[in-house]
C-alpha cells in the first residue's frame, strides 16, 4: 500500500513539473507578427527621397513654403536651376506650410565657393527643426562654413546652436554640396504647459553622426540659458536668412518623413 505522503509527493512533483513547463519561456513569446511595418521603397541613393517622403523642395518651386514672418506672404527666395538660394533682401526666414511632430528630414546645402567673412558671418543660415514663431524662434541646427573657419564649437556647422557642439567636424569645402539627415523627436508638454519630455535630435552631417540623440534644453537662445517656456504642438520647419553680409547659402533636395 502506498502511503499518503508518497502520493502527495508524487502529485506535488507532477504539479510543479507542469508549472515549470508552463512558465518556461518559449521563443515565440517574443516574436510579434502585428502590426506589420508599412513597406517603403528606398530611393536609388541615400539622398533620394523614399516613396513615403513629403517633398519640401525638388527644384521646381517654393510652393511648400511661406514667409515665416507672415504666412499670407509667399516665400521669395531665389529658385534657379533647381536650387533654392536665400534672399537676404526679402521676407527673411521662410517656413513650411505644413506642420510636423516627429520626423526624419533630409536637406542639402551649399556654401558659395566665393564666400567671404569669418566666424558667424561666413555662410550663416540654419534649419529650425521646429519653428515656434517668426524671426529665429525655434530650435536651430546651425548651417555655416566651417571647413576652415573658426567659431565657437557650439555654433559651428552641425551644432544645435549654443547647446551642443557636433561630435566631429564633417564640413566640406565651400562650393561643394553638403547634407543633413535629421531624426527629430518633438518635445511633449503637459496640460499645465510644463515640458514632460524634451526635444531630442540625431543628426548626420554628410553621412557622419554629429548629434547622437541629444536632449535639447529648450528653444535656441542667442543670449542666456535656454529652457522650455512655451508649450507648443506640431510646428513648421524654418530656414534662416541670416543677416550677415556674406554670400547667401543655397539649398536643394529637401524631403521629410513624418513619424
Ligand atoms: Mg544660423
Amino acid at each position: 500500500m502506498i502511503s499518503k505522503s508518497v502520493c502527495l509527493t508524487a502529485i506535488l512533483a507532477v504539479s510543479s513539473y507542469q508549472l515549470f513547463a508552463q512558465d518556461k519561456p518559449k521563443p515565440e513569446d517574443t516574436e510579434f507578427y502585428t502590426p506589420v511595418p508599412p513597406k517603403v521603397t528606398p530611393g536609388a541613393t541615400c539622398s533620394a527621397p523614399p516613396s513615403d517622403a513629403v517633398i519640401l523642395f525638388d527644384g521646381t518651386g517654393e510652393d511648400k513654403w511661406v514667409a515665416a514672418s507672415d504666412s499670407t506672404k509667399p516665400a521669395d527666395w531665389i529658385v534657379h536651376h533647381g536650387i533654392l538660394t536665400v534672399n537676404k533682401h526679402g521676407v527673411g526666414n521662410i517656413r513650411t506650410k505644413q506642420y510636423f511632430g516627429n520626423y526624419q528630414l533630409h536637406i542639402e546645402w551649399r556654401v558659395p565657393k566665393n564666400v567671404t567673412g569669418s566666424g558667424q558671418a561666413r555662410g550663416n543660415s540654419g534649419v529650425f527643426l521646429a519653428s515656434i514663431g517668426s524671426g529665429d524662434a525655434g530650435y536651430e541646427l546651425q548651417v555655416l562654413d566651417n571647413y576652415e573657419n573658426k567659431t565657437y564649437t557650439n555654433g559651428q556647422a552641425g551644432s544645435i546652436y549654443k547647446q551642443s557642439a557636433p561630435l566631429v567636424n564633417a564640413s566640406r569645402k565651400p562650393g561643394e554640396w553638403q547634407s543633413y539627415d535629421v531624426v527629430w523627436t518633438a518635445p511633449v508638454f503637459g496640460a499645465d504647459g510644463n515640458v514632460q519630455s524634451p526635444a531630442r535630435v540625431t543628426v548626420f552631417h554628410n553621412g557622419v553622426l554629429v548629434q547622437n540623440n541629444f536632449s535639447l534644453l529648450g528653444p535656441t537662445l542667442y543670449i542666456g540659458k535656454p529652457s522650455y517656456t512655451q508649450a507648443h504642438g506640431p510646428s513648421p520647419v524654418k530656414l534662416q536668412a541670416h543677416g550677415d553680409k556674406s554670400e547667401p547659402i543655397s539649398y536643394r533636395n529637401i524631403w521629410i518623413r513624418p513619424l
